[in-house]
């Protein structure tokens, strides 16, 4: 079998961690499958975690390969069914809704867009056809606060789908399996700060619930942060994770400085990027300041809004004293850029 049980017998919680790249399929193990359908059978409740809302991530023509886009935002258009079973497109974004893809926009081939990656909408109507029985589904949209979730009847559902919501313990709805679908959901964000909310997202849920048995599906069981939340080591994660950031001089080892910048002129956002970039340089050079690592990149989504963003990093020791300095001198607020001057996250 392509899992590790973590048995924590004092605690009476036995953890499976799933291999997910030893599979046939991607969604739901041989080892979940078969957990779902026993504890079903025997009239006892299941709950899925999925941190994604909605039904599909993307569509992808089967044709061309292309992936629609939204027109104000570098984000693929997700899919959303409708209580009445229709399907709309959504940007996750700005919210602008799209008519579903009846043709695929780009080669123009009928029936060729086909939904893909799983939101909970999908991975809901999954366990359906495969268990016959029709989960709940939650996830902020349907509720939005703790105390409208205590107002469900949840205890009325023997299979429950959320989102992180569900990580959180609901009173009179202990789940006597719970399944992790996608224990990496935050791994493949670039920031720094990724890691450690990915670790929150697993060790809250696996800790805090009392359920004896969790399946956490994974393609990374190697990762510390996917390890030590199984182990429920907190202080072995927070070890691990005091390395990573030493090693790289992240927060607490060392600060790090965003300048942000947006506009809908794409050309007039590298000027002003280029520009700044330059004469922080020779103030670098003129504080005589050469440990500091100064660079430009896009974020992780280049256009939001119809306005493209740019950002310039800066990450050192002593760099409050410096950026001081550069916010008078280069009068930023002026020229429009926003400082985040003790950046928790890149992105
Ligand atoms: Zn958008
Ligand atoms: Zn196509």
């Amino acid at each position: 079998m392509n899992y590790e049980l973590f048995d924590h017998k004092k605690k009476g919680k036995k953890i499976y961690l799933v291999d997910m790249t030893k599979e046939a399929t991607g969604y739901f193990s041989e080892l979940a499958e078969r957990g779902i359908e026993k504890t079903l059978r025997q009239g006892k409740r299941v709950g899925i975690i999925l941190n994604k809302k909605w039904f599909s991530s993307w569509v992808l023509c089967q044709s061309c390969g292309y992936i629609p886009q939204c027109r104000q935002c570098d984000v693929s258009v997700a899919y959303h069914k409708l209580p009445q079973g229709d399907f709309i497109g959504l940007c996750h974004i700005c919210k602008t809704q799209y008519d579903a893809f009846d043709a695929c926009p780009q080669c123009k081939q009928p029936n060729a867009m086909k939904p893909y990656w799983l939101g909970i909408q999908k991975a809901g109507e999954m366990l359906r056809d495969m268990f016959g029985v029709s989960p709940l589904l939650l996830d902020s949209s349907k509720v939005n606060s703790f105390a409208k979730l205590k107002k469900l009847d949840l205890a009325a559902h023997q299979l429950i789908v959320g989102t992180e919501l569900l990580t959180t313990p609901i009173k009179e709805c202990d789940f006597d399996l719970l399944v992790y679908l996608d224990a990496d959901v935050g791994l493949n964000i670039p920031d720094f700060a990724a890691v450690e909310r990915n670790f929150r997202f697993l060790y809250d849920g696996l800790s805090r619930h009392t359920t004896k048995n969790f399946i956490v599906q994974s393609y990374n069981c190697d990762h510390y942060s996917v390890r030590s939340a199984c182990a429920l080591d907190l202080v072995r994660f927070k070890k691990n994770e005091d390395e990573f950031r030493c090693d790289h001089a992240y927060p607490p080892y060392g600060q790090i400085c965003v300048l942000r910048y947006k506009h809908e002129v794409e050309e007039r956002l590298h000027t002003q990027v280029s520009n700044l970039y330059k004469e922080l340089l020779f103030l670098q050079e003129k504080y005589k300041m050469p440990d500091l690592e100064i660079y430009t990149t896009p974020p992780l989504v280049y256009r939001i809004y119809g306005k493209y963003r740019y950002h310039i990093i800066l990450k050192g020791k002593n760099l409050r004293q410096f950026m001081e300095a550069v916010y008078t001198t280069l009068k930023l607020q002026k020229r429009w850029f926003k400082v985040d001057w003790d950046a928790m996250s890149l992105v």
